[in-house]
């Protein structure tokens, strides 16, 4: 028997529709490229959003095409997302930040027909123009009287949209359609598309706006520094208009200077980014003695918090740190450090432990620990091995089904981490299934390495990598990034692991380099360091 209810499709425009009737008003601020800081709210959002859908319509756009961007987070980013999402057009998110073969390489394999970008990107554009086999037609975020010269015929946005019809039907399709497109850097082979689909989207979002996950209301004031094209901003381009909180838009500045000017200014409540923007506003902060007196919650992950940057935040500015992890294979949001009910009242040093894990999974994620034959490991907190997950807004495969079957049979999406969880459902990431060192047979954590490695004063940044070892097959090399102006010696990093790591951890050599390279994300590139250091030899070996 069927239960009497409406057929009500979970579509993302109703998202923003939300936000036009229900917080017409509540603001959108953003910094633009040139620097200058322009306003606008929802209602006038959905209006361009409309229009944008408009101009695509008119581009001969149809239902499951795709319309990339390559954009820094601002209000006319998110017009683009709704106008192309709600016609059911895919959003394609391109991530900057990749080598320009690499984005030439993803927008043909989506076979983008539309290309929306800042200005800052133009001279990528330019550069592999000639490479884009199907992109028809190239949007700059400009109006008449900003638009850069350029060779692509490429039409100011403010100009695309003005005078366009508002009049344009949104969400006439069933959920299952496809909606946004986002690909994964992958450390190996090509990168691999993540294909949501509106109900993914909604269901991720309904999700994340509750009290244990994000938790956020009409009156926060949301700043997201993850860019929209990582992992959706962590879903924060839905949310925000789904419970109508104010947003402000960095757009390409996240020094810490600017990210603090905004936080500020607009009375910032909540935030959300990788580590590294949080190294360089917390520097900003104590080199020019400020507070934080608005911010309430600020949401870290993309890869571990450092002790350091989670005790500054929580006890010297009263900022109370929600630690998540996920991929974009997971909408991204996979689990958030909200604490557990057991532990609100524990001493200070048990609830930063507690929040050094990864966190617990909200409803609709479901994680399991398994070992190498795929028995499910007890949730002691201390057993680890291959995370695995479930859920309405994972991923079942990859775009084109590149990579092929990617779920067990039972239903279960391999994440690569390697975890451990505890009674309470704590996820623990002790380290990328890739990343592993693996001495004599056993697992040394590098992340834990790392974590610790950095909090020494003298450092900037912290990788460990596993070095072959005639003996014990592979044993771990420290590699460190003074900090500016520091000259740390090898015994002085050691020491600091003292005591911390089991002392069979304790890596062979410490080696120092100029810069610790990043990917895309902002997360070290381990590949690269262990290209950097295929020749080199342990002391040890
Ligand atoms: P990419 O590999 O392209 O950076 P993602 O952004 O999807 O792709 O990265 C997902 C991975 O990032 C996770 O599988 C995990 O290894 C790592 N990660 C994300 N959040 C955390 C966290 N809070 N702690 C540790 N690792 C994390």
């Amino acid at each position: 028997m069927k239960g009497i209810m409406q057929d009500w499709p979970l579509t993302v425009d109703k998202l923003l529709e939300q936000a036009r009737l229900i917080n017409p008003t509540r603001e959108i601020v953003t910094r633009r490229v040139s620097g200058e800081i322009v306003r606008t709210n929802y209602a006038a959002v959905y209006d361009h959003s409309k229009q944008v859908s408009s101009a695509l319509l008119d581009e001969g756009i149809q239902l499951g095409d795709r319309v990339a961007t390559l954009g820094w987070n601002s209000a006319r980013h998110m017009e683009t997302w709704y106008g192309t999402m709600g016609i059911g057009a895919v959003l394609h998110t391109i991530n900057p930040r990749l080598h320009p073969d690499q984005i030439a390489w993803i927008a043909n394999h989506a076979e983008d027909k539309v290309l929306v970008f800042d200005t800052t990107f133009l001279p990528i554009i330019e550069a592999i123009k000639d490479k884009l086999e199907t992109v028809k037609t190239f949007v700059i975020y400009a109006g008449a009287d900003d638009m850069p010269e350029n060779t692509l015929g490429a039409v100011p946005y403010d100009l695309w949209i003005d005078g366009r019809s508002t009049d344009v039907r949104w969400g006439d399709f069933p959920e299952d359609t496809a909606c946004g497109l986002c690909y994964t850097s992958g450390t190996t082979g090509n990168p691999k598309g993540v294909l949501y689909s509106h109900r993914s989207n909604v269901l991720h979002t309904l999700v994340t706006m509750s009290k244990d996950a994000m938790g956020m209301g009409a009156d926060d004031v949301v700043l997201p520094v993850v860019p929209m094209f990582h992992a959706n901003a962590w879903g924060l381009a839905l949310s925000c208009p789904g419970t109508g909180a104010s947003m402000v838009m960095p757009g390409a500045q996240m020094d810490g200077a600017s990210i603090y000017e905004l936080l500020d200014s607009e009375k910032v409540t909540i935030t959300a980014a990788v580590p590294t923007v949080w190294l360089l506003l917390l520097q900003y902060l104590r080199e020019n003695n400020l507070k934080l007196p608005h911010l309430k919650k600020v949401i870290i992950g993309g890869s571990a918090i450092p002790e350091n940057i989670l005790r500054a935040f929580e006890q010297d500015f009263e900022v109370d740190v929600i630690h998540a992890w996920g991929m974009t294979e997971t909408s991204p949001l996979g689990t958030l450090g909200t604490l557990p009910p057991h532990l609100m009242d524990a001493d200070i040093d048990t609830r930063m432990a507690q929040k050094l894990k990864q966190g617990r999974p909200p409803f609709g994620v479901e994680l399991k620990v398994v070992d190498d034959e795929g028995n499910e490991q007890p949730r002691d907190g201390k057993s680890s091995g291959k995370l695995l997950v479930r859920g309405a807004a994972i991923a079942a495969g990859y775009f084109k089904g590149d990579g092929g079957n990617v779920l067990d049979e039972n239903g279960f999406f391999d994440t690569g981490d390697v975890a451990n969880l505890d009674e309470f459902g704590t996820m623990q990431i002790t380290d990328r299934a890739k990343d592993v060192i693996k001495s004599g047979g056993e697992w040394i954590s590098s992340i834990d390495i790392e974590n610790i490695a950095v909090g020494h004063p003298k450092v900037a940044n912290a990788a460990a990598i596993g070095i072959y070892h005639p003996k014990w097959d592979e044993r771990p090399l420290l590699i460190i990034q003074a900090a500016e102006g520091e000259s740390p010696t090898k015994e002085e990093v050691l020491a600091s692991l003292e005591g911390k790591i089991a002392k069979w951890w304790t890596p062979d050599d410490v080696q120092f380099v100029e810069e610790i390279p990043l990917g895309a994300t902002g997360k070290i590139n381990k590949l690269k360091l262990r290209e950097m250091f295929k020749d080199y030899t342990l002391p040890t070996a």
